[in-house]
């Protein structure tokens, strides 16, 4: 469901993406960990094109994203993506966070597109919340809500960067628990995250990055409990 080939990205001088080659399979959740700085989200935002590639060709969810002819809008419907900070629509009501984006990306009937956040807000544990306003809510409660909002259009592929890292540590599991649910459910997953009881618990697979590249990569039980490399061993010491 993605492919990446060579992919290169540079901001000036500074090259942060020096080769990548990865492929994700339909149904697959990948983890993806290393250092700060070590080019994870600019990695995660080329899949969808927010940023563009320097180089190399990347095709998700059915789309060439590389193609000059892209259309992203239209391939944007089908990967949805979960950022550190919500980024939720501030000025509407939890319920129109669900519905406009099926109104407008979908055109999806009003009563029909009503129903189906009220469902998805059940299916996250929000409820009785509709009509709030994302600041109303907690950081938990709020990220819960965005990962809703992302399923309201029906992607094929879900991005997440650090869904927990500005969240409590007291309320992480919560939303933790929401993304293993939809792991669960066969929904593709590519993941930055610091957890690593999830990343061991849920990802078929964990890639190590650093300075750019994928160092090293294969199943949790191997990357996180028996690293091949000194870079991957050196990083984990720190944050295990
Ligand atoms: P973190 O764990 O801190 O989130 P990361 O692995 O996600 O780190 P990136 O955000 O991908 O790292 O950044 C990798 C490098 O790219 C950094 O040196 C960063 O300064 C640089 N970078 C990222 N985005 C831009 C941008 N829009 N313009 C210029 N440089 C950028
Ligand atoms: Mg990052």
């Amino acid at each position: 469901i993605v492919r990446i080939e060579g992919l290169r990205k540079r901001f000036g001088d500074n090259e942060v993406l020096r080769g990548i080659d990865l492929e994700i399979a339909e149904g697959e959740v990948v983890c993806l960990i290393g250092p700060s700085g070590s080019g994870k989200s600019t990695l995660l935002r080329c899949v969808n094109l927010l940023e563009e590639p320097t180089e190399g060709a990347i095709t998700a969810a059915g789309h060439d994203m590389t193609a000059p002819d892209a259309d992203l809008d239209l391939a944007r419907r089908d990967i949805g993506m979960v950022f550190q900070h919500f980024n939720l629509f501030s000025h509407m009501t939890i319920l129109d966070n669900l519905v406009i984006p099926q109104r407008r990306v979908c055109k999806t009937p009003k009563a029909e597109a009503v129903a189906e956040a009220r469902r998805l807000l059940a299916e996250v544990g929000i409820e009785g919340k509709e009509d709030a306003r994302p600041a109303q809510l907690s950081g938990g409660q709020q990220q819960r809500v965005a990962i809703a909002r992302a399923l309201a259009v029906k992607p094929r592929l879900m991005l997440f960067d650090e869904p927990t890292s500005a969240l409590d540590p007291e309320i992480v599991g919560e939303v933790l628990e929401v993304m293993k649910g939809l792991a669960a459910e066969g929904m593709t997953m590519l993941v930055v995250t610091h957890e690593m009881a999830f990343a061991r618990e849920v990802a078929d697979r964990v890639l190590f990055l650093d300075g750019g590249v994928i160092v090293e990569q294969g199943p949790p039980a191997e990357v996180l409990t028996a690293p091949k490399t000194e870079r991957a061993r050196s990083f984990l010491h720190r944050v295990l």
